[in-house]
């Protein structure tokens, strides 16, 4: 990768590296972009195969995290953490040194807990630094938020393909059981929807069919369910040329980030076999909205306000790529720069 000529492409301000002796914690905060205000975006753990993957994970979720705070109306920026490390290396050490890490940039960076990092983990980097949220009694929790958010989305979609509110009817497939899967299992079952679920954690699978009589399918058949929904909420990149042409759901309207690999060449693909993409940055903006509103000590009505303008955003971009010709990825992308250039008119008027 060719660092400065990537990041002048895709419109970073920052790049950091770290790397702790003690602890040997190696980690990369990108910021993308500041203009509206500190850059937000949440930190992941990961066992990346190589640092070029590290680099291009960061400024791709960092990217993200400017067009998830456009969409969502939320006047912050965007950057994102990664710590290179197994899970199963994680220790305390290295999140303190994560954590005076991100002190060190002086609330031009806010972090929380993404894919890896679990509460209790977010409250040692906190106690490091102030710049932290999601971890305050305030809190109704991102993860919640962000599975609320995703339910918003599917039934926003739901609506556009199928003129209902009713979801009792659907058949749902969602991969990933983690912290959000599950939780959009709780909401998706309250509704009356069959599951179908996967994860590479037969253990967390099985809990999702106790609890919710989901139908259990290996991680390699989730694709190419006949279902309503596909809900993609593991990891980036499921979207691809080898799954698409899989996939026999109309609706993609899951939590992950990054599901497209190649967002232009891929997103085109679904448009081609008529399936409707819920840009991920849109629909799960869920946990963003609600630190922010805990970082603002907003109430929760606001809080559910805000998050219920996902429903309304997605319908915006989903009447404009069809009134435009283009895909929903495009549109969301069109509205989120829209969107910037005119606040930050305002900031600078
Ligand atoms: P998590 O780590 O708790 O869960 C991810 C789950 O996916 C794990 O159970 C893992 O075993 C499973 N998994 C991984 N690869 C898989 C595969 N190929 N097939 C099936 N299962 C697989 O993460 P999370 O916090 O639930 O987040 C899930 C996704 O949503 C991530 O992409 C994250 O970036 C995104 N997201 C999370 C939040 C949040 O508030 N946690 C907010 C916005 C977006």
């Amino acid at each position: 990768m060719e660092l400065f000529k990537t990041i002048k492409e895709m419109g970073h301000e920052q790049v950091l590296f770290y790397h702790d002796k003690k602890s040997e914690m190696k980690a990369i905060i990108a910021l993308h972009d500041t203009g509206l205000g500190s850059a937000m975006g949440a930190t992941r753990l990961w066992p990346y195969i190589s640092e070029e993957d590290a680099l291009r994970d960061v400024l791709r979720l960092s990217c993200g995290m400017t067009y998830k705070a456009a969409c969502a109306n939320i006047p912050v920026g965007g950057g994102k953490g990664v710590i290179i490390a197994h899970v199963e290396n994680k220790t305390d050490e290295m999140l303190s040194a994560y954590g005076r890490f991100v002190q060190s940039l002086n609330g031009r960076f806010i972090t929380g807990q993404d894919v890896n990092l679990s509460s209790e983990d977010v409250c040692k980097i906190k106690r490091e630094t102030k710049y932290v949220v999601g971890v305050s009694q305030q809190s109704k929790g991102p993860v919640k938020m962000t599975a609320i958010g995703v339910l918003l989305g599917i039934k926003a979609s739901v609506e556009l393909q199928w003129k209902t509110k009713e979801l009792n009817q659907l058949k749902v497939a969602v991969q990933g059981l983690g912290n959000v899967g599950k939780e959009l299992c709780h909401y998706l079952h309250e509704h009356g929807v069959k599951l179908f679920v996967s994860d590479l954690s037969r253990k967390k699978a099985e809990e999702i069919k106790h609890l919710y009589g989901a139908t259990i399918v290996e991680p390699n058949e989730i694709y190419s369910l006949e279902v309503d929904v596909f809900s993609p909420c593991a990891l980036g990149g499921i979207l691809n040329k080898l799954t698409i042409p899989l996939i026999k759901a109309p609706i993609i309207a899951g939590s992950a980030n990054n599901q497209l690999e190649e967002e232009q060449i891929d997103s085109k693909l679904l448009e081609s076999k008529n399936i409707l993409y819920c840009p991920d940055y849109v629909i799960n903006a869920g946990g963003l909205i609600d630190v922010y509103n805990e970082m603002i000590g907003s109430d929760e009505e606001k809080t559910f306000k805000q998050l219920n303008n996902i429903y309304d955003t997605l319908l915006e971009i989903f009447i404009r790529a069809k009134e435009q010709g283009i895909t929903t990825h495009e549109a969301a992308k069109y509205l989120a720069k829209e969107r910037i250039s005119r606040a930050k008119k305002i900031v600078t008027s």
